[in-house]
């Protein structure tokens, strides 16, 4: 993870070290943690948050470097960790139980990626898994996902006509997946984002179908977000937390941007906890998201 969030830790670390190291905590290194963490797209309100309780530290009592890190670091997971006080903290498919998990976000993102990898896990880990290819608006999508389903050993189910109903995929996806016995459905959704109402109108259907055929699953719906977008990536996420009833975020290409500070922002905006975060391309390049492992990854 240290590697993968590299270019954060070259940009946001060393200068943070440089300011913090220099002595007890003051207004000034304050005001340039401030500038660091806007550097790193952590967003104005998640950078407000922090800085308001460094300032209020830093009223309180001396903090020497080492203090100073530690409390900053602190407040970063506390940050970060806010959403599990609404959101289930633990996020882990049931044994013996039908989960069913929506993969939501534009194209690009890297849902498809993330699929697979979500697949490898789920398969080391002795889950029964399946896919269900339910974007069917692009060919070259359901192609992409059973070269994923091949590398993660987990079948992929798919309507071989194009433009078919999305819907027909994930009840066939149900129908497949309740005659195996499988334990996790990862279900691939459309990624285009013109027309909030049909984005909208796809997923609602998609839930009614749940609903329906699998009424007793555990369904999540996780949207995939690609870090190197930043503030842009933030207004896409808003319109599918308005789509979808999300319940957390992958957040990809941590590996790509200096700006993993936006892991933070995500959070503070959406209320949505990160569920899992993606730095490379390859298949094991998918974690489960820690607040601690992520921040000391970014401070240390
Ligand atoms: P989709 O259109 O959302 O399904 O996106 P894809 O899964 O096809 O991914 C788009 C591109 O992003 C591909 O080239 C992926 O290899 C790449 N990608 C996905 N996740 C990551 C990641 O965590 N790090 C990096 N560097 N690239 C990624």
């Amino acid at each position: 993870l240290r590697q993968g969030l590299d270019k954060t830790r070259r940009g946001l670390i060393n200068q943070l070290k440089a300011i913090v190291g220099q002595g007890p905590l003051n207004q000034d290194a304050v005001t340039e943690i401030e500038a660091l963490l806007l550097q790193a797209d952590a967003g104005v309100e998640a950078t407000d948050k922090i800085i308001a309780a460094l300032q209020t530290k830093l009223r309180e009592e001396v903090l020497p470097p080492e203090e100073a890190i530690a409390y900053l670091k602190k407040l970063l997971r506390d940050l970060l960790d806010r959403p599990l006080q609404s959101h289930n903290p633990v996020f882990v498919p049931e044994k013996d139980t039908l989960n069913i998990w929506l993969i939501t976000g534009v194209n690009g993102a890297g849902k498809t990626t993330t699929i697979g990898k979500l697949a490898h896990i789920a398969q080391k880990s002795g889950y029964r898994c399946l896919i269900a290819a339910a974007d069917t608006f692009r060919a070259a999508a359901v192609e992409q996902v059973k070269v994923w389903g091949q590398r993660s050993g987990v079948d992929v189910i798919a309507n071989p006509g194009q433009n078919t109903d999305p819907a027909a995929v994930v009840f066939d996806g149900i129908a497949a997946a309740q005659s195996r016995g499988t334990e996790l459905l990862l279900v691939d959704t459309a990624g285009r984002l013109q027309n909030k109402k049909n984005l909208m109108d796809e997923l609602t259907k998609i839930r009614r179908i749940i609903d329906k055929k699998a009424g007793n699953a555990r369904v999540e719906s996780l949207l995939v977000l690609d870090a190197t977008l930043g503030q842009n990536g933030l207004r896409q996420a808003r319109v599918f937390s308005e789509a979808a009833q999300l319940s957390g975020v992958v957040l990809t290409k941590l590996d790509g941007t200096a700006k993993g500070g936006v892991a933070l922002a995500v959070v503070e905006e959406l209320g949505l906890p990160i569920r899992f975060i993606g730095a490379g391309e390859g298949i094991e390049d998918l974690r489960p998201f820690s607040s601690y492992e992520f921040v000391e990854a970014l401070i240390s």
